[in-house]
């Protein structure tokens, strides 16, 4: 097997509700996704993919559409923290991006939330073998399927 990775980055607010210290604030980070897949190379002569696992450009696409497009520049709210939902609790999609997720938004839970994004869009050929997802330049998550 052959693993490749793909790299895009997002913007976005959040907070972690039951933190110790200053993550409790809402603030924002610049987001960075380091998706890596592996399988074998594509072997069919002539095809737009041979030699490799899977098209820089598609896993690219994917990626934008289910991860960076649905929350680029929003706001990710965990749907236990009634504060922030009293905050945005009657915005519409078309005021601005907010999204409420079942998890408290920490890279851990951000990389998983990734990777239910991305996996059915990839196919059964291609294993997602990691997702990092960089919280700032020093701290990062790994989720492994
Ligand atoms: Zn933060």
């Amino acid at each position: 097997m052959i693993e490749v990775t793909k790299v895009i980055e997002w913007d976005m607010g959040h907070r972690v509700p039951n933190h110790k210290s200053k993550c409790r604030n809402p603030h924002g980070h610049r987001y960075r996704l380091e998706l890596t897949v592996g399988g074998d190379l594509e072997a069919a002569a002539g095809n737009s993919s041979e030699g490799m696992v899977f098209d820089f450009g598609d896993i690219k696409e994917l990626m934008i559409q289910h991860v960076h497009d649905v929350i680029d520049h929003g706001f990710m709210i965990y749907e236990g923290d009634t504060i922030m939902r009293s905050f945005f609790g009657n915005c519409h999609d078309d005021e601005f991006c907010v999204l409420v997720v079942p998890f408290i938004p920490t890279a851990e839970n951000i990389s998983a939330w990734c990777y239910q994004q991305l996996r059915p869009h990839f196919p059964d050929s291609v294993d997602i073998v990691n997702v990092r997802v960089f919280e700032t330049p020093n701290s990062w998550a790994d989720y492994k399927p």
